[in-house]
């Protein structure tokens, strides 16, 4: 059984629609895979149509942009109920961060000599609920300014890079809470990814397992083989969940197709359990698994 559980599609920053992706994962020989765009639920409903035609297990999930001491931490959440008010009035939080940082982007970005309007913007980011870096990309690239997403990242949106603008985060804790609430659980997303200072470290994890959190994605693209090691090592302390996932953005992303990481099936099995509890102690209906 061939399980993926981080994927994004357009209505976040991924290039697929949710349709294309669930024909994508079934192409690629997946048999569970979970939607997870950033801070919204949007493409839920069509992703769960697509993956009930196709026989594909979907698993509904998020990745909502957090804050922990000053970090920024992308917490993958699965099968919550989204429409629970509090965690609902917190994803509008940073989607609203989102929608107003292009502005901002867009003015140092012309600061810097780069000519962009908000409509060049919405030209290729379409209807994605959760506007992005990667869509100010795109549209650099639209225009000739930068051949691709990885050198408009490199070049202009990263921090310290001239058209980088910070934006709302939640606060890490509060929103493990919110999605335990919410009936989900969560896992933190390529934990130690494209940083080298290995935070959160074990004693932050133990602090957060003990909030809630259900898991870390240890095996992504962006973790080399000898953090990897460290972080199974860290979750096998805790006994928190291994998950492994591609984090697939379609043609967004290089080196992030669909399944080149994968969760092992029991992993699997122990997130759906804990959900299950944490949707029957809260009374918050977990979404179909289809
Ligand atoms: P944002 O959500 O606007 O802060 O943008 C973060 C998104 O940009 C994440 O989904 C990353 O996967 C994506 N991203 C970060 N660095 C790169 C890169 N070098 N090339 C392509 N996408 C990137
Ligand atoms: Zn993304
Ligand atoms: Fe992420
Ligand atoms: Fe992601």
């Amino acid at each position: 059984m061939r399980i993926d559980l981080h994927t994004h599609s357009r209505a976040s920053d991924g290039t697929q629609s949710p349709t294309e992706l669930v024909h994508a994962a079934v192409a690629a020989g997946l048999d569970v895979l979970a939607l997870t765009d950033h801070d919204s639920a949007e493409g839920w409903a069509e992703a769960a149509s697509a993956a009930d035609a196709s026989g594909l297990r979907l698993v509904r999930g998020m990745e909502i942009s957090t804050r922990h001491q000053g970090q920024g931490v992308h917490l993958l959440a699965y099968l919550p109920d989204a429409t629970y008010p509090p965690l609902a009035a917190e994803l509008e939080r940073v989607l609203e961060g989102r929608r107003s940082r292009v502005p901002g982007m867009l003015a140092a970005l012309r600061a810097a000599g780069v000519d962009l309007t908000e409509d060049d913007v919405d030209r290729v980011s379409g209807h994605s609920a959760a506007s992005g870096r990667p869509h100010v990309a795109d549209a650099m690239v639209a225009v000739g300014v930068v051949a691709d997403r990885t050198e408009a990242f490199e070049r202009w949106l990263s921090p310290g890079r001239p058209g980088y603008v910070d934006r709302y985060a939640a606060p890490l804790r509060e929103t493990i809470r919110l999605v335990t609430e919410a009936g989900g659980v969560s896992v933190v997303a390529h934990a130690w990814g494209r940083r080298s200072d290995e935070r959160p470290d074990a004693e932050a994890f133990a602090e957060l397992a003990g909030l809630g959190l259900a898991g870390i994605e240890v095996d992504h693209q962006d973790h080399t083989p000898s953090a990897r090691e460290r972080l199974r090592a860290i979750a096998r302390d805790l006994d928190l969940v291994v998950t492994g996932s591609s984090d697939h953005h379609g043609l967004g992303k290089v080196d992030h197709d669909l399944g080149c990481h994968t969760t092992a099936p029991e992993e699997l099995e122990r997130l759906l359990d804990l959900a299950a509890a944490a949707s029957a102690a809260s009374g918050r209906e977990t979404p179909d698994v289809v």
